[in-house]
């Protein structure tokens, strides 16, 4: 596929002006905001100097701060967790069904489209939940830049689905910041590293944050970055090591029943344990226990390596799976970036070291590279640098898009991992004759069966001119934009008839169940591939049938004698019999080929007829 040159039309500014954009990480446990300064991109720190602001909202019952957000926020976390939103990132774009309600210590609500969190200031989406979010970044850089914002680029992991971007670009428009693009955050940090300086090359962007793991293969091409394949883990992240440690602890201290306030004093011992590993070869845990015993506990570096291996294997499953999917051994792979607090630790550092056989970048702080790249991004849409020089990065599709077709079977249009932003048309055609609609069913996933794909919207193209089965040409357009949301148009184009949508779902897919689609759709490719084959065949059989059943109703008796007559309606017979009773393609494709050919001469006569009666009373000037 060709290499894009993309540039953001009519936005160049005047010379000398600068105008005020930022890149904002919307992260799941930490957000931040970025701004490009006389060439160099930098994260901005709230009135106390803190760069990082906790991804926390709480609904409050003092009406003078009815709502805070960040630290404030993440100091009631512990006495107020029903109204204290933490992690709002993993309800983007889901809906009730799409999560595990237990899990969570909120009251989730089964509210349309996306799920609510009953908050005691009523029900919160968490798209207003984010939006709360948003709304102080964008304060905290218009203090700082003093003045308003011209535009923003917020950053989505890869994985994210069309309801999770919409919903991410809901909540900014709520925020009052205009989007200027969504950018996939290891697009992102790859732009942070500079990695387009290079002629050419292939990367990796290794992100484990506090819930999540991403991999990202990214491949550079005369200046340009493609993203070749992404994976991931969404249920892995620093969380897990924490869990870790304070299931150790607990064991330590034979501490059978612990109350939630029990768990809450360890996970977070376990926390700040864990991050001072990073940097000491041994620490101290001490606290008391709800039933008042005093601990206090010493835990190595080594110690926590062995008992967290297996989570650090887990993040490199992925990796493989990335490299496959790209085609790559992990020796071609020409720099590994490093993104996200856990990566600070000495064992997932080693782990991609001895995978990848060459030592990470880490030049940069993993909180903030996602950031300083959308920041980045942000200074050249605003139109801050010449778009001349610029280009803007490629994404990625996670999964294939495609239509239904007869048979319930999905033709893809937009193959997975293709870059985006992409528009793919195919023509389709009419099945019956007379045909004056086409139901249009959107489907994303690896299978080859609707029944196997995920379904994303259905409408219908009507209006189409009464024609013969094969004669109406539709055109069937698919359009991912830069911000990965998918758009479906129709039109048949000898009439010009048009129908149009934009694909909203009403909840998105879970980065597991994307990973599940795959490995499923891997695991089954050969049985697939068979059904397909079938459903084809009886397509074909059941489109020659009902042809041929018409066409004898219409000149049989005229243009056959009664042997001739018989024989063909035999054949139609046997293969209308064995479409009932047989699931055999070559049965099926056989009795297709003999019905073709016995109705060979039929169809020339025919056309002879047609032709005759066409010219029939027309007068001789009109035929010349
Ligand atoms: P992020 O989602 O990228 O902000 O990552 C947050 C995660 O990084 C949390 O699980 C933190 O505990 C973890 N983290 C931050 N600093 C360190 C550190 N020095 N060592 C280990 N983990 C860290």
């Amino acid at each position: 596929m060709a290499l894009l040159q993309i540039a953001e039309p009519g936005q160049a500014a005047a010379p000398h002006q600068h105008r005020l954009a930022v890149g904002i990480d919307l992260g799941t446990t930490n957000s931040l905001v970025a701004t490009v300064a006389s060439g160099i991109s930098r994260v901005l720190p709230d009135d106390q100097g803190r760069r990082l602001l906790p991804s926390v909202v709480r609904y409050s019952e003092d009406p003078e701060q009815a709502i805070s957000v960040g630290h404030t926020a993440q100091a009631e976390q512990v006495s107020d967790p029903r109204n204290t939103i933490v992690s709002v990132k993993r309800f983007m774009g889901r809906s009730l069904a799409d999560l595990d309600a237990t899990a969570t210590p909120y009251s989730l609500l089964d509210t349309p489209g996306m799920v609510s969190l009953d908050t005691r200031a009523g029900a919160k989406s968490p798209v207003e939940v984010s939006a709360e979010i948003l709304r102080e970044l964008r304060s905290r850089a218009e203090a700082s830049l003093g003045g308003d914002l011209v535009g923003s680029v917020i950053t989505v992991p890869a994985y994210f689905d069309d309801a999770q971007r919409q919903a991410t670009k809901d909540a900014a428009r709520l925020a009052g910041l205009n989007v200027l693009r969504l950018l996939n955050e290891p697009t992102a940090a790859a732009i942070a590293y500079g990695l387009d300086k290079g002629s050419s090359g292939t990367f990796a962007i290794y992100d484990l944050g506090g819930g999540t793991f991403d991999i990202s293969i990214l491949r550079l091409t005369q200046g340009v970055f493609e993203v070749k394949a992404t994976a991931g883990d969404a249920a892995l992240g620093g969380d897990d090591f924490d869990h870790c440690i304070a299931e150790w602890m607990r064991g330590q201290i034979a501490l059978e029943n612990p109350t939630p306030a029990d768990t809450r004093l360890l996970l977070s011992l376990a926390r700040t344990a864990k991050e001072a590993l990073s940097s000491v070869a041994s620490t101290e845990l001490a606290g008391r226990s709800s039933d008042g015993r005093e601990f206090r506990l010493t835990l190595s570096r080594e110690a926590f390596e062995v008992m967290s291996a297996d989570l650090v294997k887990r993040t490199l499953r992925p990796v493989r799976k990335a490299l496959r999917d790209a085609g790559l051994e992990a020796e071609e792979v020409d720099g590994v970036v490093l993104v996200g607090g856990s990566t600070r630790m000495p064992q997932v550092r080693a782990a991609v070291r001895e995978l990848f056989g060459r030592e990470p970048l880490t030049d940069l702080d993993p909180d903030e590279v996602v950031a300083l790249g959308a920041a980045l991004q942000a200074n050249i849409l605003a139109g801050n640098r010449s778009a001349a020089d610029d280009w803007l990065l490629l994404d990625v599709c996670p999964l294939s898009l495609g239509l239904e077709t007869m048979g319930g079977l999905v033709e893809k249009i937009i193959p997975r991992n293709s870059t985006i932003p992409t528009a793919r048309a195919q023509e389709f055609t009419t099945f019956k004759d007379g045909q004056t609609a086409m139901a249009i069913h959107v489907l994303q996933g690896e299978r080859e069966l609707v029944s196997d794909c995920r379904s994303l919207a259905r409408f219908d193209l009507r209006g189409i001119p009464p024609m013969v089965a094969g004669a109406a040409r539709i055109r069937v357009t698919f359009q991912i934009d830069a911000d990965g949301l998918l758009s479906v148009g129709a039109c048949e184009t000898t009439s010009g008839v048009e129908a149009h949508i934009e694909v909203k779902p009403a909840y998105g897919l879970r980065d597991e169940q994307i990973a599940d689609m795959l490995l499923d759709a891997y695991g089954k490719a050969d049985s697939d591939m068979a059904a397909r084959m079938l459903r084809e065949a009886q397509v074909d059989a059941r489109r020659l049938v009902d042809a041929t059943t018409a066409a004898l109703a219409e000149d049989g008796h005229a243009l056959l004698s009664r042997d001739e007559y018989q024989a063909l309606q035999q054949r139609v017979y046997e293969l209308a019999e064995l479409l009932q009773t047989s699931a055999e393609t070559r049965a099926i494709k056989d009795a297709t080929a003999a019905l073709n050919s016995a109705s060979t001469a039929f169809a020339e006569r025919r056309m002879d007829a047609g032709i005759r009666r066409a010219l029939s009373g027309a007068r001789l000037e009109e035929l010349a």
